[in-house]
């Protein structure tokens, strides 16, 4: 971040009561004690395990010039500056720092896609110097913050995840953020318990739009009907991108190999070819919103060529794990109806007839759309041809009948992912290639540790 003065820090926070020397300087900020650098301002946070209270001292030790605190903490190496709440205190400052930058902010939203987006947008923005980006999957009120507060002058871009769970949360994360590119990947179920119904979702992701400036630059997916919908809402001109034939930045002849997709991407009068190493038409999709951003910031076609053909999948993520026996596709990440059709689509693209096998479990907060979202994905798996299919938890009963019933041969369902592990060896055939995918919840990665190990 931009080095402050622990007065000016102060003035800031608009906080009277500081104690300590407040000539030092604040060059980071970090909620961690055990990641605190030389200078950096230490936020303690009352935690429901840990009270980050009792770590000042640690941080003074560390290097830290100052505490920002919103209790009383005894005996200190620094100043401490009291705040009424820590969280709006992280926030303030990435508000200050995002005002001393003034290149490129992507925001990054959606149901499904985001941080796999977030990802090929950054490599593709990093043809123009060092872009940076949400680390993992820190896309919330904290995380989006904290990552602003990581600027350094070497930066050219920032490219920043934005999730939610209900109404105002992106509103909040663009008033901190000011992104000048949204982009919004799709309008899914994800979170509809809380937003009541996809219109509902469509509207919470529309406040990304609704915050973007008249020069800015909306981008979004022309194959979602709901964004086509939303579109009018942006002050700032849209770019689409897809499949569809009036899409801006449109992609065609996507063929599969056992190296990634190929396709060919259209713009204006130009056309370029481009690979990518992970699975899916889903990741096409991707990708094509990060060449419209690469686009939006004047890149060529062929400068996003390079940076897109080393995105790797990250864990969980749709990874392919090779073992002598079985393939494991682990995207045990996590999972929606719309996420488990794109995945069901890359198992009959990479495995043969004969070799389809899904261990797929429940999906979460999917409130009223619970039964029919398992029972749609029970349809699909029939639509895609898969040959033995265990479905594991309390709700993947109807994944299970609705599979059954749409002709898929061996189906076993059974509740419990500790019953699963049980079942497994016994019930795997000795080729093949295994989905693993359910919600974050359910912990699939075990059954994932199991395969990998066993193969
Ligand atoms: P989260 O809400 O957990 O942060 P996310 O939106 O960041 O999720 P990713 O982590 O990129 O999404 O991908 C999660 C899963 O969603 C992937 O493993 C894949 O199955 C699926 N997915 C990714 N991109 C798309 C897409 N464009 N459309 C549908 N499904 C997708
Ligand atoms: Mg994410």
């Amino acid at each position: 971040m931009t080095p402050i003065s622990v007065e000016e820090l102060c003035r800031l926070l608009a906080c009277d009561d500081v104690a300590g020397a407040s000539n030092a300087v604040v060059t980071g900020v970090t909620v961690d004690h055990r990641e605190v650098q030389y200078q950096d301002a230490f936020v303690a946070f009352v935690g429901q395990r840990v009270n980050g209270h009792q770590f000042v001292e640690d941080a003074f030790s560390r290097g830290a010039s100052v505490a920002i605190v919103t209790e009383d903490v005894k005996g200190t190496g620094g100043s401490v500056l009291r705040v009424r709440d820590a969280l709006s205190a992280v926030q303030t400052m990435a508000e200050h720092e995002r005002k001393q930058f003034s290149g490129p902010v992507v925001g990054i939203t959606g149901s499904n896609g985001k941080t796999t987006t977030k990802e090929m947008v950054a490599a593709v923005l990093g043809a123009m110097g060092d872009c940076l980006f949400t680390p993992a999957n820190r896309n919330n009120e904290l995380g989006l913050p904290l990552t602003i507060l990581q600027r350094q002058a070497r930066h050219r871009s920032i490219v920043l995840e934005m999730g939610m769970r209900g109404f105002g949360q992106i509103m909040r994360l663009c008033e901190i953020a000011k992104p000048n590119i949204g982009v919004i990947t799709n309008i899914g179920y994800s979170h509809i318990e809380l937003l009541g119904s996809q219109e509902g979702i469509a509207r919470a992701k529309g406040e990304l739009l609704e915050a973007l400036p008249v020069h800015g630059t909306g981008i979004l997916n022309r194959d979602d009907p709901w964004l086509r919908r939303i579109a009018s809402k942006s002050p700032a001109p849209i770019t689409w991108y897809g499949f569809a034939d009036d899409a801006d930045v449109r992609a065609d002849d996507v063929r599969w190999s056992q190296d990634g997709m190929h396709f060919r991407v259209h713009w204006r009068n130009e056309e370029q070819s481009f690979h990518i190493p992970t699975f899916g038409v889903h990741n096409v999709a991707n990708a094509l919103a990060a060449i419209a951003v690469g686009l939006t910031v004047g890149l060529k076609l062929d400068d996003m060529v390079a940076p897109l053909a080393c995105v790797e999948a990250s864990t969980g993520r749709l990874r392919i794990l090779k073992g002598p026996r079985l393939t494991v596709i682990d995207d045990c990440y996590n999972a929606s109806p719309s996420s488990m059709r794109a995945s069901l689509e890359v198992l009959h693209h990479v495995a043969p007839p004969g070799q389809r096998i899904a261990v797929l479990g429940d999906m979460y907060e999917l409130g009223d759309h619970a039964a029919s979202g398992h029972k749609e994905v029970g349809e699909v798996a029939g639509k895609f041809g898969v040959d033995r299919l265990l479905a594991v938890g309390q709700m993947a009963n109807w994944i299970a009948d609705a599979a059954t019933s749409a002709g898929v041969p061996h189906v076993l369902h059974i509740p419990t992912v500790e019953g699963a592990l049980n079942a497994l060896a016994s019930w795997l055939p000795e080729a093949g290639t295994v989905l693993v995918k359910a919600s974050r919840g359910m912990q699939l990665e075990r059954i994932v540790a199991a395969l990998t190990q066993e193969t």
